[in-house]
């Protein structure tokens, strides 16, 4: 469920009408609801029930401080991939030691840095990794906890860019070279072994891979736990959302290539994973990224011309691919719906494009869309994950303003960057400042 509705033909994010916020913050403009990703946290959390679990958000999905904030305040660990995202969970007050730190290429830098904050475990890519921490744990006089992560080679079923549990993507270690380097890191001092790991890949939306992946590595988890003192099995993230027909059907369908069949529900992926880890007994964390936040924002934008071509009209808007990255990278489905419903209005086959120089630059190709003028606000769904965290300045434009809706408050949570930001970092401009 989210929190995104009609009042009186007038799009709103809980109760506030988001024509009101796109005024007075301008365009364009992420807003997320507060209690979508609260609830999303606690239904899953509820779902999990009696087995001993912990929820790590994985914060590259949306990193705000106030989003991270809400979910440190519902005891939520973290799932990191860089120091930067440490930096900023503990800026948001969260727990260091409910932070796992994932991604191949950990530098020492980053290494110490967590280290010395005292993060949970280290989930380990590499042999190359582990002599690293190792190294640097010495150096630090510390043990390192660690765990391995292990690709379990299954098919996610999802977008070739963000599978990244099969044998040909750069991640984890394949089952049939893991035991070997448990026992490198059992013989590294610096280290210390606290559990295994996974993660199959993103906007997974069938249970069956989460399953199969759950009973591929239960017998190695089993054979680790005979002889290594483990605490924890992280399943990774992964969980899908829905992105086509949210708005009109809550959360219950997906429509897929014409087709409608049912989304993977809570419930559904719970039981798929819980019974046999159940049996495992360890605790087991969890990295959801794109379930807590991904239909808990939309992003805000403007029409600024309409061009009717030969062949096609374009429905140029305020925001572009630097905004929201995810249609030109992972060829991402976002709907698009007015902000202002104008009744009885009819719908066009238009392209929605953005500003930027670059024909990648679109949120919708050859789609039917409600009829709009130019100056109407177009609300895209669902971009609450993946979407201003990816957010770049390319062709010099000011990263958007960002605004997080409690109920009938709203707050800025993000200012909009403006000229000088985007030049503060470049060496001339402090030359000249100075
Ligand atoms: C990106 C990532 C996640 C989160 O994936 P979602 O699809 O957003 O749930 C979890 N764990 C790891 C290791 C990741 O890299």
């Amino acid at each position: 469920m989210h929190s995104f509705h009609y009042q009186n033909n007038q799009l709103a994010c809980e109760s506030v009408r988001l024509q009101d916020l796109a005024e007075s913050y301008g365009t364009p403009l992420y807003v997320y609801s507060s209690h979508t990703v609260t609830d999303h946290f606690r239904r899953l959390d509820r779902a999990l029930g009696e087995l001993a679990h912990e929820i790590c958000y994985a914060v590259k999905a949306n990193s705000n401080l106030a989003v991270l904030r809400l979910l440190a305040a519902q005891g939520s660990g973290f799932d990191i991939v860089s120091g930067g995202e440490l930096y900023r969970v503990m800026q948001a007050g969260g727990d260091p030691g409910k932070c796992t730190f994932a991604g191949v290429g950990k530098t020492q830098d980053e290494i110490a840095y967590a280290l010395h904050s005292g993060i949970y475990s280290f989930n380990v890519e590499s042999e190359s990794e582990l002599r690293t921490i190792d190294n640097v744990a010495r150096t630090m006089d510390r043990k390192a906890p660690v765990a391995l992560r292990i690709n379990p080679d299954v098919d996610p079923h999802t977008h070739h860019y963000i599978s990244t549990g099969k044998s040909e993507n750069k991640f984890g270690i394949s089952i049939d070279r893991i035991m070997e380097a448990y026992d490198l890191a059992a013989s590294l001092p610096g280290l210390e072994i606290r559990g295994l790991q996974m993660h199959i890949g993103s906007q997974i939306t069938e249970a069956e891979p989460f399953a199969q992946a759950v009973a591929k590595v239960l017998p190695l988890a089993e054979a680790l736990k005979r002889r290594f003192p483990l605490e924890f099995i992280s399943i990774g993230g992964g969980i899908g959302i829905v992105y086509r027909g949210s708005l009109e059907s809550g959360d219950a369908v997906w429509w897929h290539e014409g087709e409608a069949r049912h989304a993977l529900t809570i419930e559904q992926y719970v039981q798929a994973i819980a019974p046999p880890l159940r049996r495992l007994n360890l605790r087991v964390l969890l990295e959801p990224g794109r379930f807590l936040v991904g239909n808990a924002g939309v992003l805000l934008t403007r029409v600024l011309y309409i061009k009717r071509a030969l062949e096609k009209t374009f429905v140029i808007v305020d925001a572009g691919m630097n905004d929201l990255i995810r249609p030109a990278l992972y060829d991402g489905y976002h709907e698009i719906v007015p902000v202002c419903r104008q009744p009885g209005a009819g719908t066009e086959v238009v392209d929605v494009v953005g500003p930027v120089c670059e024909s990648g630059d679109f949120f919708a190709q050859s789609r039917e869309v409600a009829q709009v003028a130019e100056g109407d606000l177009l609300a895209l769904m669902s971009a609450g994950a993946y979407g201003f965290s990816m957010a770049s300045t390319y062709n010099s434009r000011p990263l958007p303003a960002e605004v997080l809706v409690s109920g009938a408050e709203h707050r800025l949570i993000r200012r909009r960057q403006n000229y000088a930001d985007l030049i503060a970092a470049e060496l001339e401009a402090e030359e000249v400042e100075a």
